[in-house]
């Protein structure tokens, strides 16, 4: 009779540590699930805007602890907004502006080197992280995705969809204590394109405008 029970409390044993087992990775892969809803924008496949702004508030803490040493680089963040993207969704439907964006969207991914650097800041608004890269190198790369935006063609139905953006520019400047600031001049640089024209991309000049 020992021996069965030890066998009986053998058997309970490794079922309840299989179940215990099976229900940990259940429980991982939940948590898996819910990380990445929260860190991953579903229709762009980019970073969430909580991410991306994670992201500068990582960068811009990295820039000012490097301010002054021999690690010392630029910061430049670039907000893009695609242009009359109201009138896509008006003119062909929702479901067509969403394909608009996803496509913008890895058009602007495949533009960067750093592949992290970019999020999805509002509704047809992104935000691009650029560190290491100058007021000129950052205006390539805007130059460089607005021409392939602008060279995208989409199909609904039997017409051709065209769709631009327009990009603004700030790199953070030493004396700037917070993110926001950087952020409100690149939106600043952005409204001024819009404003200008749209299809085109605006730095924020510091001498004339702060
Ligand atoms: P502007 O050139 O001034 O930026 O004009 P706009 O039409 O792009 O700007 P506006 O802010 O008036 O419109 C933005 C539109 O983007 C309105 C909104 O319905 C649409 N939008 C936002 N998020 C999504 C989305 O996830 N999918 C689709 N299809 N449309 C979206
Ligand atoms: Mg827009
Ligand atoms: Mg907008």
């Amino acid at each position: 009779s020992f021996i069965i029970l030890v066998c009986i409390f053998s058997i309970a044993f490794l079922i309840s540590f299989l179940l215990v087992k099976k229900s940990a990775s259940q429980l991982r892969l939940a948590q898996n699930k819910l990380h990445h809803m929260a860190t991953i924008d579903s229709l762009t496949g980019l970073y969430s805007r909580n991410e991306i702004v994670n992201l500068l508030k990582i960068e811009f803490n990295h820039y000012k602890s490097c301010l002054g040493s021999p690690a010392q680089f630029e910061l430049c963040l670039v907000m893009i907004d695609i242009d009359h993207f109201k009138s896509i969704n008006d003119n062909y439907g929702h479901p067509v502006g969403d394909a608009v964006l996803a496509n913008i969207a890895g058009c602007i991914k495949t533009g960067i080197r750093n592949k992290n650097g970019v999020g999805r800041f509002g509704g047809e608004e992104f935000l691009v992280v650029l560190p290491g890269e100058t007021t000129e190198t950052s205006q390539l790369v805007a130059e460089r995705i607005r021409i392939a935006i602008s060279e995208l063609e989409f199909e609904a139905g039997d017409k051709v969809i065209r769709a631009t953006a327009s990009f603004g520019i700030a790199c953070v400047l030493p004396s700037e204590n917070n993110y926001q600031i950087s952020l409100s001049r690149a939106d600043a640089a952005l409204y001024e394109a819009k404003k200008t024209g749209r299809n085109k991309v605006v730095v924020f000049q510091v001498a004339t405008d702060a």
